[in-house]
């Protein structure tokens, strides 16, 4: 009989751990929260994910200021990216990959693109808690989730949103739909996976191909942001080619500080050449002096 309760005791923790997750695939390496860790899921009055990392818990801004790497130390740099007590990693959508991270014509391409019908779902990748549910013009219908570990994950096109801001979520959940919001040509989503506001290319701990973790840990180190060199230099190189090209025609999703960027200049720059304010709205079509 004692060995009876025993088990029912234990099947009962293990069901009462992992009943909120869509899906229980969990392969996991086993690491324990220490008590510190626990006292501040308890103890803050406002709880945000990985709270120690970020200055705070912006839900206006889709992108958090990039954090100085040279600062943090090595225990913060190398984290598991999910713990037995949590729900694992889903793919966000198991479709084909249709544009990698990496330079892509004129501008950096700072996440990866799966092919997607517009309305099929998006589950989130890892437990986290919603930090940005929002129409953007680049993005479109966005979704940004901050992780415990401090990683967050983008999802963006999306043609519905299912979530709102602060919202807690489990690996799987369906948190919307996939569309053609935003500056997108044809139905994907873009997914991005960012770190102290760093883009860090997926590929490093997801396979796109088997759609799986590559492994549960992540380790951060100067190699991961390797490609902002390659990145500065394709601003560059596409400034030199836009020399001769004396206006940008409005598309759909250009920001002015998107244009900005793409042709190595400033925003201010542009006003003043245009005659028109940081704030106004772009139409469609518009040209604008470069
Ligand atoms: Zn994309």
């Amino acid at each position: 009989m004692k060995r009876f309760i025993l088990i029912f005791f234990l099947f009962t923790i293990h069901f009462s751990t992992n009943f909120l997750c869509a899906q229980t695939t969990i392969d996991t390496i086993p690491f324990t929260m220490d008590e510190d860790e626990m006292m501040d899921h308890t103890d803050s009055v406002i709880f945000f994910p990985a709270n120690g990392l970020y200055s705070g818990w912006d839900t206006t801004n889709i992108h958090t200021a990039k954090a100085d790497m040279k600062s943090l130390n090595d225990s913060v740099r190398e984290f598991a990216l999910y713990s037995e007590h949590n729900c694992g990693y889903v793919h966000p959508f198991s479709g084909r990959v249709t544009s990698k991270f990496g330079p892509r014509k004129k501008r950096y391409h700072y996440g990866v693109d799966i092919d997607l019908e517009t309305g099929d779902s998006v589950n989130v990748a890892f437990d986290g808690k919603i930090r940005i549910a929002k129409k953007s013009k680049s993005y479109g219908n966005v979704i940004v989730v901050r992780h415990d570990n401090g990683l967050e994950t983008y999802y963006a096109h999306l043609s519905k949103i299912n979530v709102v801001v602060g919202q807690e979520v489990f690996a799987g959940d369906v948190i919307g739909l996939g569309g053609n919001t935003g500056r997108s040509r044809g139905s994907h989503l873009h997914f991005e996976v960012r770190y102290l506001g760093h883009p860090i290319n997926p590929t490093e701990i997801i396979s796109f191909d088997d759609k799986k973790l590559v492994s549960n840990m992540l380790c951060i180190d100067m190699a991961t942001f390797d490609y902002v060199s390659e990145a500065k230099k394709a601003a560059a190189k596409n400034y030199a080619s836009s020399k001769g090209k004396k206006v940008h025609t409005v598309k759909k999703g250009d920001t002015l500080s998107g244009i900005a960027r793409r042709y190595g200049t400033t925003t201010k720059v542009l006003c003043k050449k245009n005659g028109i304010k940081a704030t106004s709205t772009l139409r469609l079509g518009q040209k604008i002096k470069l």
